[in-house]
């Protein structure tokens, strides 16, 4: 029998907010949603004054620091220092699938219903919370043909593997500027064409990585000397290294370009006309590295399509996108609280190529998650949810 849920509250995402509504789902699809009389010959649960929402996104993670008990390093660390970090804690750490699953666990809990996980590949993932989809991009890196060609290898046996999961995606991701070459960025896309695969990269992360590919000098190059990993033939590219990759990246069938912390207004400019490319923001990240204050408004302003990430335990406290929505209402009053809550929603949806989640609307896919809606104004939704701690709940997977 078909399921009704009445809610104080019903946001659609792609709809303004619905007082007093519901929504109507057969089996794991939403058929009908509205205010009023509800359809008959439906079993009925009234979930009472809560906000209903689509399953959340999370469009950037990494499991594999899912064992950490905080992030690696002081707050303000110095990018290239902290990489310098990761790499030694990665001696002393857990390894595989439990990880994995403690941080798919984390995830779910922070309502995700689609998440976008960067792996070293094999994959060690193997159990799937049952209301989670994932799309785990391969992680291919490489200054140097060799490591790039092992990587790719790697990445193609991902794909074999999870061609058809019921609940993974594959997907390929070259990891970033000062670690990957424009030869294998651009070997990553090929990979990404044929398959109809989407791409993922971090770029312009800090300005010392744009220094780095720029003119190939500064701290990140001094470190990636000493760690005995710098190609001079790699950098040192000119003014517009960063938009050169943007240009690749545009290539692909569609690509995430993952914090854009340090992006300019000529690239800003660029992204504006790429439908196909969504820089994905991860807010509490941005804030553990101390980094100057995000372009988020510049890019909402110019159409870009932005979406959140957590990113991972090595710079977070936790996993939860709701807790990143959660931040931007507080911390970033400029932005409109729909256009924050989309980003979480809507944006991390299509950015993934899933039109049939982040949106509650007839054909969508369920999972629905509930927070807090006591209030008699939708405006007011989003101070409530400020001073509200509790994880979202989920009504169904
Ligand atoms: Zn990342």
């Amino acid at each position: 029998m078909d399921k009704v849920f009445r809610a104080r509250w019903i946001l659609p995402i792609c709809y303004p907010p619905i007082q007093n509504g519901w929504v109507a789902v057969r089996g794991h699809e939403v058929i009908a949603i509205g205010a009023g009389d509800c359809p008959a010959n439906s079993l009925q649960v009234d979930l009472g004054s809560v906000a209903l929402l689509p399953g959340l996104v999370n469009a950037h993670t990494h499991l594999e620091f899912s064992d950490l008990a905080g992030p690696i390093g002081m707050p303000g660390v110095k990018l290239y220092d902290w990489i310098d970090l990761v790499i030694k804690s990665r001696r002393d750490r857990l390894d595989g699938c439990e990880v994995i699953d403690r941080g798919a666990t984390g995830v779910v809990l922070g309502g995700a219903r689609l998440v976008g996980e960067i792996a070293t590949v094999p994959w060690p993932g193997f159990f799937v919370p049952p209301q989670l989809e994932m799309l785990v991009f391969g992680e291919v890196l490489g200054l140097r043909k060799p490591r790039a060609d092992e990587r790719l290898s790697a990445a193609a046996g991902h794909f074999s593997r999870f061609s058809g999961h019921a609940q993974v995606t594959p997907a390929v991701s070259p990891h970033a500027p000062y670690s990957t070459s424009l030869e294998t960025l651009m070997r990553c896309v090929a990979f990404a064409c044929e398959r109809q695969a989407i791409v993922a990269m971090h770029v312009a992360e800090s300005k010392e990585e744009r220094e780095l590919i720029e003119s190939g000098t500064g701290p990140f190059a001094d470190q990636l000397a000493k760690l005995g990993f710098f190609q001079p033939d790699c950098f040192g590219k000119g003014p517009e290294a960063t938009l050169q990759i943007l240009r690749e990246l545009s290539k692909a069938p569609a690509a995430l370009v993952v914090h854009g912390n340090d992006l300019k207004e000529s690239e800003i400019e660029f992204l504006a006309g790429q439908p196909q490319m969504t820089v994905v923001y991860c807010p509490r990240t941005h804030v553990f590295f101390k980094h100057p204050v995000h372009p988020v408004a510049p890019l909402v302003q110019r159409g870009v399509r932005v979406a959140l990430g957590t990113d991972s335990l090595a710079s977070n406290p936790d996993l939860s996108i709701w807790n990143e929505v959660r931040w931007m209402l507080q911390y970033r009053p400029d932005i409109a609280w729909h256009d924050s809550l989309s980003m979480a929603t809507i944006h991390g949806a299509d950015a993934l190529g899933r039109s049939d989640l982040g949106r509650i609307v007839p054909g969508a896919k369920c999972g629905l998650v509930s927070v807090a809606g006591d209030v008699d104004r939708c405006e007011d939704l989003p101070s409530r949810w400020i001073e509200s701690p509790e994880p979202p709940i989920w009504v169904t997977e």
